[in-house]
């Protein structure tokens, strides 16, 4: 492979955030100068309508994306990647919320690792009630899938090998789980992540995150989570829970009840194996999808 053009790629996606745009950039800039690493700053307009375009036209020294109409959080942060030069691409929000001038500092801490990520240290933002528990499930959930402690599942800074990450674009989705999903590919396919705690500030401007849309997108999530990463760790216990109260009722049937076998005994059974066979074809999904030339993991 060609070697990078630069250290760094900062990869920034834009949706309406005129207001505070040129100090996002500028803060960036001024931190990434004062740094030993080379950078570029690819900044992907999508498709806003409040004059973030007109005012990225005229901010100098940035490579620019812009996107006719909008697409989502995660087809603006792939579009930036794919076009990064970088050996290390960085994404962050555009919105003030990142402690952004501490960029140079998770690239540091990258070395010896294949993706770093500013964990948040507090929950800010909109529905508290509703998003704590639901974030902390998932989060479990992850976890689980994963066997690694996962301190902050969606956050937006984080920095990570171009290389790697290349390999599994392609199955990111355009929204806001597009970050998620970041953590989650590099983990299931043996990556390292490291998760270093960052402070986190009160937005400028309006979140793109809306309840309903994000509750629905939270539950899908779920489901993908499961399929995607490690199916087996989901559906094997389950159906070879189902597959022992089975059995065991249907020994019962058979001594007890002379041989007349109950219909619960065989919807348990039935489904005992249905659990079972969704949970080996996505397993055999999961490995179809594992990169052909496997990228080696950072070395220590
Ligand atoms: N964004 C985008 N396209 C969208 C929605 C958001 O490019 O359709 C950008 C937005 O400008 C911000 C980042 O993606 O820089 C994350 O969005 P936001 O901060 O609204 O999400 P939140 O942090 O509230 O989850
Ligand atoms: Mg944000």
């Amino acid at each position: 492979m060609d070697e990078p053009a630069v250290d760094v790629s900062i990869v920034l996606p834009v949706y309406n955030e005129r207001g505070h745009l040129q100090d996002e950039i500028d803060r960036i800039r001024g931190a990434m100068e004062a740094s030993p690493y080379s950078f570029e700053i690819i900044v992907v307009d999508d498709g806003s309508t409040d004059g973030s375009s007109e005012t990225l036209l005229n901010v100098a020294g940035i490579r620019l994306i812009r996107f006719a109409r909008n697409r989502g959080t995660g087809s603006a942060r792939k579009a930036g990647t794919r076009a990064a030069r970088g050996r290390v691409v960085v994404w962050t929000d555009v919105d003030m919320t990142y402690p952004n001038a501490e960029i140079p500092r998770l690239v540091k801490e990258l070395e010896g690792h294949d993706q770093v990520v500013g964990a948040r240290t507090s929950e800010q933002g909109t529905a508290k009630a509703l998003r704590v528990p639901a974030k902390w499930f998932i989060r479990r959930l992850a976890a689980y899938l994963t066997d690694t402690d996962i301190p902050d599942l969606n956050s937006g800074l984080r920095a990570f090998r171009r290389d790697v990450a290349l390999q599994f674009l392609h199955l990111l989705p355009a929204g806001f789980s597009c970050v998620t999903t970041m953590t989650m590919t590099f983990l299931a396919n043996g990556y390292s992540v490291k998760f270093v705690p960052i402070d986190y500030a009160e937005r400028a401007g309006h979140s793109k995150f809306h309840w309903w849309a994000d509750t629905r997108r939270y539950l899908r999530q779920v489901v993908r989570m499961v399929l995607l990463y490690n199916p087996l760790k989901v559906f094997m216990p389950i159906g070879i829970t189902l597959l022992g109260v089975g059995a065991v009722k249907l020994g019962y049937d058979l001594v007890g009840k002379d041989f007349r076998v109950a219909t619960n005994t065989i919807v348990l059974l039935f489904t005992a194996l249905l659990v079972m066979a969704i949970g080996l074809l996505s397993d055999a999904m999961v490995q179809l999808t594992k990169p052909r030339d496997e990228v080696d993991p950072a070395q220590l």
